[in-house]
């Protein structure tokens, strides 16, 4: 450029672009979308992914061009293809009916979640009533239930349900999370159950997980200071809504969740001088550079990185794929 070139940025409005450190894809997502990918490469194509392996649209629809095939169920998948089971977990008939029609199968769940799964088995065989803590329908939820016969663990979805909650018979108590909820709204339920059932462990041993709660921590920092929070994220993605609504807890002047820079509605930047900018866990990033780089061509921005955790955290890949 030139010295009488006009800046780029002339006539611009400035804004101050806040980004959350850390964003966008934890290590159990990144270990899903390359089981498939590395499925569909090893297998060729079409794979069958039972349920949206993690609730991003954009991932969900990279995937299926490349061969991947998404199913409600095992009903829909063929005897002689591969199928892999989503980042969320599944209930153990899953397993069990892919075993017994001699499937090829690959469990994409993330260990996390697999943790979570295993100390509820373990509570049980201590003749422990379990607790869940989550939302109705979530598939991380329904695989979590479906870990243990029925009647074995109760959902607590609200402080409401964690007041009403009844022990069956006299038997001890356990609980377990739901690895994407709000840590806010978790210790809330926790301190009631707690209250009511004091013999529970302390309310710090929730199964939230690494990347949900950085990222929390991360939006807090953002919100603070900020006329608006975008959250690139699926609106079925959980840990992408807590974010919206940790933001707004914060002191965010508004938060909003979108898929991607098309969603953003300018009249949102109306008065306002600081954005933040966080991705959900299932976000990939190009699409959080698609919203810089659509709020630099409206804006004289300037972008700050917030100082956050360095995550480092990764899982293995199944060894069916590695060898
Ligand atoms: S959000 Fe947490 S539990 Fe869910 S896939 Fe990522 S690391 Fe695993």
């Amino acid at each position: 450029m030139d010295a009488f070139s006009p800046s780029p940025a002339a006539g611009l409005r400035p804004l101050t672009v806040r980004m959350a450190t850390p964003r966008g894809f934890c290590a159990g997502v990144d270990r899903a979308i390359q089981i498939v990918e590395r499925a569909i490469e090893k297998f060729g194509a079409p794979v069958y992914v039972r349920h949206e392996i993690v609730h991003n649209k954009h991932v969900v629809d990279r995937l299926k061009s490349l061969g991947a095939v998404f199913v409600k169920d095992l009903d829909e998948c063929p005897d002689d293809r591969p199928v892999v089971f989503s980042a969320h977990g599944v209930p153990k008939s899953v397993p069990a009916t892919a075993r017994a029609r001699e499937l090829m199968f690959l469990d994409a769940t993330c260990p996390l979640v697999s943790k979570v799964h295993v100390e509820a088995e373990r509570h049980h065989a201590n003749g422990r009533h379990i607790i869940l803590i989550g939302h109705a329908g979530h598939p991380e939820v329904v695989g979590t239930l479906g870990q243990l016969p029925q009647g074995a663990i109760s959902l607590v979805e609200t402080v409401e349900d964690a007041e009403s909650f009844q022990r069956p018979g006299d038997r001890p108590l356990a609980y377990a999370t739901q690895t994407t909820l709000s840590l806010d709204d978790t210790s809330e339920i926790l301190r009631v159950l707690k209250r009511r059932f004091p013999e529970l462990p302390d309310p710090h041993k929730e199964d939230i997980c690494y990347a949900t709660t950085n990222r929390q921590e991360a939006v807090k920092q953002l919100a603070n200071g900020s006329g608006l929070v975008l959250v690139v994220g699926s609106k079925n993605s959980s840990n992408s809504v807590r974010l919206v609504e940790v933001a707004l807890r914060a002191g965010a002047g508004n938060a909003q969740l979108i898929d991607d820079a098309s969603q953003i509605d300018w009249s949102w930047l109306d008065g306002v001088s600081t954005v933040g900018v966080t991705a959900g866990a299932s976000a990939p990033e190009p699409l959080v550079q698609a919203v810089v780089q659509a709020l630099q061509a409206r804006f004289d921005v300037t972008l700050a990185d917030d100082p956050g955790e360095q995550e480092t955290v990764t899982f293995k890949l199944p060894r069916a794929l590695t060898v």
